[in-house]
This record gives structure tokens, sequence and C-alpha cells, in this order.
């Protein structure tokens, strides 16, 4: 019951990508009730199982609440002053003797969920100098930025699939009734897919597994794992063979679709149809049900982008909403229109550069460059291998790549013989265990929090800026400091160097530009003016209140602080040519780099005739309760029976000879795991299923409730030697296993 010592609190829920409202109760300094907040603009009340754990999070007694510094072999707690100082006795020495790119960053998913995390990596980057730039990116997700970057002209343009209005959604490699969706930003998707269903639409799963998704659909349409693109590179064939092609409004702002005609020349249903496990009919009756449907969507994710061909299956998505007509229509795919300026609505409203991708290759196996960074499918190789540029010392903000890279173990070895290892994080987990000093942010509540990534994404133009429920704990710095000294002790500042140093200078900039750009509101304007105006804030609310005055609504962040409940700016609208970036201003529907790439696909048909019957082969799999690595420590998300199994189809278990219940010995090229066999058919024949995120069974870690509830790592079984050409990203689908019970 509510007591008069209760307060209420609004908050956009930090953990996913869905921006959730949520409702907190708070007595005594402590959350306790968490529900979500039915007047949310966009949420309208929906909440996960882990919206409800923030409480459990800013408690949890394995939170470190204090940097540490190793000493004598082993992490100790420490002062700010001793971590920094050891910071900037170290770091500097390594960049002097070896040079800017013996130091790597690598920057962690929750980065991207965090404003100071979003606002300041890229100032300590630009202080380091490296080129060996890593990030969760590439781990599930640089094959569609980059298709998006080269059609439509920067890396966060993505076609989202407007759900509330669709009547056909066929999904790829999605499974949002576990992951609530990703690139792709809506609370609730389980009520807005039932909702196309219930509108009399068709929901259409296409998924080696039988997925929550797939079980909700009208269809579910299985496939060999990996073989999207040539899935859709068919039913572009069969549009252009039927003569279904029909641009609609955007006709007259897409180049090349004469070119892709010609590309698509040789993708025959019947040609693809045993490599992708789905007969020719039916490859066909998708391609004309996404042409007929009134209005439709193709959106594919996580699975599309983990595959030898991800970027050519990325791209292909999208060339799909284009020749059926449903880019930039209500109902099809469109663009969000965000309220803080971004790179698709600052500036010149058409023309932009060339993506930037491929401009330098990783120094030993020649992977690229994207967006200013490797694949993290390299890391490993990078610090192993001696030479000038190899890698020295490690920085990570909230990541975990001993767990999320590909080749884990691999990766860990490395890890291991560092110079130098620093980690912004608030766990001692399995990459922090090798860290020398840990530099602990704040808790998630005592942050401030606006989602500057995933509006870019929305599916409604929504903004909402959530203040800090608790202050920051005693001793406690805030994330941007944190960043900010780093930054300076990165260039040679010691230790004590003040961090509004950084800042001052990055709003500084930032204003400039603006009273420059004659397509900027601040356009003429003194400098000092608008820095007065922004003022008394200072750090990422400062910077956010900047962004929100620039942007295309002109807010700022005192109207967002009247609206806790998040302001509606209204339904996705065409954004068509006002959004484009691209060199020509145009919709580049055969980017050069892709165009170049299909040649690569063609090939692999052909080698699938001759190779005959593949052996097994794992996917992953979300889970809701999961959070890639990092909330597992919470002990109302891991409680109950585990879920870190291996799913095994009963005929594959039956040939085999392994028992529900059973242990399974997997392998590939990489690595062996043993976990629990859990037999269903919800896995295809020849394929099995392990869930990521797992593996929390490694010495010096101080996750208590993570360590009782291990599971196994996935990412050891996946290769880092195999990769998407064009972006480098890792294959996490489709790896080749040998199963055996152990
Ligand atoms: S769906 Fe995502 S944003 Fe919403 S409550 Fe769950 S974790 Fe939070």
């Amino acid at each position: 019951m509510p007591s008069p010592a209760d307060t209420t609190v609004f908050r956009t829920c930090p953990l996913c990508e869905a921006t959730c409202g949520l409702e907190l109760t708070i007595r005594d300094g402590a959350v306790t009730r968490t529900r979500g907040d039915k007047d949310d603009v966009f949420s309208r009340g929906f909440i996960c199982p882990k919206g409800t754990t923030l409480g459990h999070l800013h408690d949890d007694p394995d939170r470190l609440r204090g940097p540490m510094v190793r000493r004598d072999g082993e992490l100790r707690a420490a002062t700010w002053e001793e971590a920094f100082a050891e910071v900037a006795r170290r770091l500097p020495p390594i960049i002097e003797r070896h040079g800017r790119d013996a130091v790597a960053v690598y920057l962690g998913n929750p980065s991207v969920h965090n404003l100071s995390g979003l606002l300041y990596n890229r100032l300590l980057l630009r202080a380091l100098g490296t080129r060996n730039l890593f990030s969760a990116s590439t781990v599930d997700q640089r094959p569609k930025e980059i298709s998006s970057a080269l059609m439509f002209g920067t890396m966060v343009t993505h076609a989202v699939p407007d759900l509330d209005r669709t009547s056909y959604l066929l999904l790829l490699g999605a499974n949002p009734f576990e992951s609530n969706g990703s690139l792709a930003t809506a609370p609730d998707w389980p009520g807005r897919l039932r909702g196309i269903l219930g509108r009399g639409g068709r929901v259409v799963v296409v998924d080696p597994k039988r997925t929550r998704t797939a079980e909700h659909a009208s269809e579910h349409v299985p496939i060999r794992p990996g073989t999207d693109a040539q899935l859709l590179m068919a039913m572009v064939h069969t549009l252009f063979a039927e003569g279904l092609v029909d641009l609609g409004a955007v006709a007259e702002l897409v180049v090349d679709v004469d070119v892709v005609e010609g590309l698509a020349r040789d993708f025959a249903p019947e040609t693809v149809a045993s490599l992708c496990g789905i007969d020719a009919a039916t490859i066909r009756r998708l391609a004309r049900e996404l042409a007929a449907a009134p209005a439709a969507a193709v959106y594919g994710r996580v699975g599309t982008c983990t595959q030898e061909f991800g970027t050519i299956a990325s791209w292909l998505v999208d060339v799909l909403n284009v020749l059926t007509g449903n880019l930039d229509r209500p109902g099809g795919a469109m663009l969000a229109k965000p309220a803080a300026g971004a790179p698709n609505t600052l500036g010149a409203p058409r023309y932009g550069r060339p993506a930037r991708i491929g401009r330098w290759r990783s120094r030993v196996r020649g992977l690229p460059e994207s967006f200013g960074e490797l694949p993290v499918a390299c890391l490993a190789e990078e610090i192993e291998t001696p030479g000038d540029g190899q890698v020295r010392a490690l920085v990570t903000v909230a990541g975990n790549p001993a767990l999320s890279a590909p080749n884990s173990g691999r990766l860990q070895r490395a890890l291991a013989s560092l110079e130098l290892v620093v980690c912004v994080d608030f766990y001692l987990n399995e990459t922090t265990r090798h860290a020398d000093v840990i530099l602990t942010p704040p808790s998630p509540l005592a942050r401030g929090h606006y989602d500057l990534a995933f509006y870019l994404f929305a599916m409604r133009n929504v903004a909402n800026y959530s203040a800090p429920v608790f202050p920051l704990e005693p001793g406690q710095i805030d994330e941007w400091q944190i960043l900010s000294k780093l930054a300076l002790a990165a260039q040679g500042l010691g230790a004590d160097a003040d961090p509004a140093l950084v800042d001052d200078a990055a709003i500084g900039a930032l204003v400039e530009r603006s009273v420059v750009d004659p397509h900027s509101p601040f356009h003429g304007r003194n400098r000092d003016d608008v820095l007065a105006e922004l003022s008394p804030r200072t750090g990422p609310e400062r910077i956010l209140d900047f962004m929100l005055r620039v942007g295309p609504y002109q807010l700022t962040l005192d109207t967002l602080l009247e609206h806790p409940h998040g302001v509606d700016l209204g339904p996705l609208e065409p954004r068509l040519p006002e959004a484009l970036r691209t060199p020509s201003g145009m919709v580049e529907l055969a980017p050069e780099p892709v165009v170049a790439d299909v040649e690569r696909l063609r090939a692999s048909v052909a080698r699938a005739r001759d190779q005959g019957e593949a052996g097994l082969v794992l996917v992953g799999r979300r889970q809701l309760r999961s959070n890639n690595s990092w909330m597992h420590n919470v002990v109302t998300l891991v409680k109950g029976k585990t879920r870190c199994t291996l799913q095994v189809n009963p005929a594959d278990a039956v040939r085999i000879g392994l028992q529900d219940g059973g242990s399974a010995r997997i392998s590939s090229r990489t690595g062996t795991v043993v976990a629990p066999i859990e037999l269903t058919d919800a896995v295809a024949p020849g394929v099995v299923s392990l869930p990521h995120g797992w593996g929390h069974d490694l010495p010096g870690v101080a996750m208590a409730v993570a360590q009782a509830h291990p599971g196994v790592n996935s990412n050891l079984l996946a290769d880092d030697e195999r990769c998407d050409e064009l972006s480098g990203n890792a294959v996490l689908n489709g790896i080749p296993v040998q199963v055996a019970p152990a």
C-alpha cells in the first residue's frame, strides 16, 4: 500500500531499445514498486520483466560503488585520485612508445542507452586518436548500419516498420516477443503485432526457429540459417519477373532500379529453394503477398546481420520496401524525425558525403573499417600479433567482449596479455577481471536519461527526458566526468585536470558550428549569447538542451522536464527527400560496394549445389529475461529452470543419441562447451540453438547471482574468422558444430 512517505517518479527504462515509461515508487531512498507508466505517451503502461529490476540493479551488493586499482596482482578498492593517477601514469607512456593505435577501445551496448556514454565517448575517442576502435555494433548490427548509410546517407537512417498502420509485416531473423525490438523502437511490440492481426492483416516470420514471435504470427516460414540474402534476392527476382514492381510515391527519388533488376536475374526461386529450405512456390507467394498488401513492411534484424551475407540481406530488406512502394508511406517502412538534432535532420536537407566505410583496413587480417571502427572479430589478433600498431592497452566502456566477441576464448587469453586494461564499468565481470583500473559509473537511477539513439528509429516521434531519481552516492563522480578525465589523461594532461575543460570545449564547438550553419535555428547568433541561454547547466544535460533546441521541433530541456510522461510529436510522416544525405540526394538502390558483393552471393548458391547436405549448425536465441551478458546478477531474472540450454530437434537427438535433460558436448572450430539438452521441434532438424550472454564461471568474477547461474558462453563456438566481408560482422547465425552426448 502506498504510504505518505512514498514519492512517485516517472522514468524511461534505459535497459533495452523499447524506451518504456516506468512509474517508480520511492520510499526511504529505495525503489519499492515499479510499474509501467500508463500515461507515458509512447508505452501507455507496457513493461517487461527487465523493466521491473532497476531498483534491484541499484541495490545490487555486487555493483561496484567506487574505483579499483590492481596492486600486487589484485584488484583493490581505491580513491578516484589514485585511480586516475594510475591511468595518467601508465596510459600516456604506452602512446608515446608505441603510437596511438597501441590503445584499443571497446564500447559495449549499454553505452548507447546512456546519455553520458553517447555524448562523451566520442570525446574520449578523439583524445585517444586510435584507429583500433571496436564496439558491440560489429557483433550484430553493423551490416544494417552500412546498408542504411549507403542507401539513405547516414548510419542512423533506418526505415522502420510502421507497425500501427501496416497490414502486412514480413519479419526475418527477429524475435521481438523476446527482444522487444531492435533498430526499430516501440514499446510493446507483441501488442502491436497482435494489432496487425486484429485489423485483419498478416504477420509472416522467416526464422530457422519457431520463436515465440513465430508462434503468434499468421505464418512461420522456417529457413536454413544464413540464407536470408538468397531468399530476399529471389523475392526481388519474382517482383521483376512478374511485373509487380511499383515504387509509388518515391519513384522519382530512387536511382538504379535497373541495376537491381539485373543483379536479381540469376536468383530465380527454384535456384535458391533447396539452399534456403523454402520451396519456390512459397518464395513467389511471399513476394506476391508483399506487393499486393495495401501497406506492407519488411523488417530484418539480428539474424539477418549475423551471417556471411549480412550487408546484402540488410540491403535487400529495404530494396523490397522500395520496390513494393512501401518506403516512406504510412503503414510501410518509414523514417523517424527525432527531437534532438541528428545527422538526418541537421545540415543541408539533401546532399551528403559518401558513407564512411572501408577507408582503412585492420593491420593483421585486413578487415574493413566502417564509421571509424574495426570489426571486433579481429580484436584478439590485433592484441596477439607483434609489430607496429600492435594493441597493447584496452579501454572498455560498459562492454564485456570476453563474453560477447566471437571466439571469445581466444580474446580472453589475449586480454590477459595486455600491458594495461582500463574499464568503465560497475561490475567485476568476465572482462573487467582483467582490468588494472576500474572506474565505476553511477547507478542507472542516479543519472539523467534521454534516448538519443533510439528515438532515431522510433515508430512514433516522441521525446522524454528523465532526471536522476537518486543523487550520486557519496564520493561518486558522474560518468561524463569519468570519461572526460580519461580523455584528459590520454592527452597527457595528468590526473588532476578539470573535466569541465572537456565539457566546455565540447559545447563550445557545437555552438560555434551552429551559429555559422545556415540551416541551424542559431544561424547568425552570437556564440556567447547562445552559451548563456544554456547556462547554468553543464554536462550531458547542457548538450542535450542544445541538441533539442537545434532539432526540428526546437524543444528545450525545460519543456521535457514539464512533461514527465513525455512529449508526443505525432505519428511518423513521409520524410523523403528531406531526410536523405546520400551524395546523389536520392535513395541509392544499388550502392557500388553491395553490387560488387553480389558476385559472392551468386557463388554461394553454386557452392551449395555442389556441396549437398550440410551438417548441424548453431543459431543463437533471444530471451526476454536476459539483456546480453549484463543482467544475470538480478535474481528475479535468472531464477527458475535453467534457460541456457542447447535446443535440439527430437529427430536429430535420436540420430545422435541425445536425451532430454542430459548433457551435450558442442564443438566448433574454435571451442567446445557442455550444455544441458532441451528437445524441441521449435528448431528444425539440422539446427541447434544456444542463447548468448552466458558463461559466468570464470575465476575473478564477483557477481554472485550470475556465478550461481553461469550457463555456457556460446561465443566460444563462434568463429572469429567467418565474417560478412563488407562489414566484418561476425557470423553467429549458422555456425557449423558437432554435437555428441557429454
Ligand atoms: S521492454 Fe525494454 S524498455 Fe520496456 S521495460 Fe522492458 S527492458 Fe525496459
